[in-house]
């Protein structure tokens, strides 16, 4: 933050009880018509949607017809959610929100007029009709995330993986782009839960997980396929950079340090790759890496091996 800013914490029972009129020194409002009236017309549009970029990009601009600003800033790491709307400015006028001890994230307003107390006073006014569309909206947004993750390894399920799949062989068709496929399987996974126990099972299962998506550009093309078996979309990708993609993470997993009850556990995978052909299906795609796959663990796991 800037040497200009405030910070202040709204907490939103307050707010509340500020909007059924029992203000304690409050600032009065130099236009308290108006504010009344955005007030009102802000609680109403703000319902409109559950996405947090869209009631954050509706606030901005109808807070403005009130108290000008240069920017707005939003911040809500647990939801991975970060926000700027508007350019740069020096003033800053920064909020930690939260609602009944749930922390709601942060929201800095920006000019580079420095805000005077009646302004502060009206943006913190109209916050309160923000606190509930945002909770929602944050709430809504979790929902979503954990309907399309896999609770163990946090990579995606099978719905999210069957609507990228999808969308990204659409987008490949469009752009003219290669699009290529990793099924990985780990190796005699199931001996690791026989020697260590079903936990330790999950706990190296997360392990490789998280190593797998270390190892890759974009996280959010990793999807668990089944029990110890992932899937790898590889956008805009080719046969030969694919390949160097799946030895990169096959020597990323061969060189994690495991250790279970004191002694290392030997880890290891087998790739299966498949670049998509033209005016190949989503099944046919799938199941050339699969039979790939089946080929890299016949010939002894450990290795990726191209589909024909
Ligand atoms: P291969 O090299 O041929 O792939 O051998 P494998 O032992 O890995 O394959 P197999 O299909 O025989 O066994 C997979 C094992 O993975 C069996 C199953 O109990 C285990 N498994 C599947 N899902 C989970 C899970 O969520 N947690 C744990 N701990 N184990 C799981
Ligand atoms: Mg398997
Ligand atoms: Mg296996």
């Amino acid at each position: 933050m800037s040497p200009h800013s405030q910070t202040n914490t709204i907490d939103f029972d307050a707010a509340k009880l500020q909007r059924l009129g029992f203000s304690a020194n409050r600032t009065p409002s130099l236009r308290p018509v108006s504010l009344g009236q955005l007030r009102q017309q802000l609680s109403l549009q703000l319902q409109t949607s559950l996405e947090v970029e869209r009631i954050l990009g509706l606030f901005f601009r109808e807070v403005q017809r009130l108290v000008p600003l240069d920017a707005l800033a939003y911040q809500h790491s647990a939801s991975d959610v970060r926000l700027e709307l508007g350019g740069r400015a020096n003033h800053s006028a920064g909020y930690r929100l939260s609602h009944e001890g749930e922390y709601l994230g942060e929201l800095i307003f920006r000019r580079n007029q420095r805000f005077d107390d009646d302004e502060l006073g009206q943006l913190e006014s109209l916050l309160a009709s923000l606190l509930f569309p945002l909770r929602n909206a944050l709430l809504y947004r979790a929902a979503v995330q954990s309907a399309l993750r896999d609770p163990l390894t946090g990579t995606g399920n099978r719905i999210a993986m069957d609507q990228a799949l999808q969308r990204e062989i659409d987008l490949a068709r469009r752009n003219l782009q290669p699009l290529s496929l990793l099924m990985v399987d780990i190796d005699h996974f199931k001996r690791i839960n026989d020697s260590f126990g079903h936990s330790m099972g999950d706990e190296v299962l997360k392990a490789a997980a998280n190593t797998l998506k270390s190892q890759l550009r974009n996280v959010d093309m990793v999807f668990r396929y089944g029990g110890e078996e992932f899937l790898i979309l590889l956008s805009n990708t080719g046969r030969e950079a694919a390949a160097m993609v799946g030895e990169r993470l096959r020597h990323g997993i061969f060189n994690l340090q495991c250790l279970a009850q004191g002694s290392a556990i030997e880890l290891s995978i087998s790739l299966g790759c498949a670049c998509l052909l033209p005016g190949e299906s989503v099944e046919s795609l799938l199941r050339r890496a699969d039979s790939a796959l089946y080929v890299a663990k016949r010939e002894g796991r450990n290795r990726l091996t191209m589909a024909g």
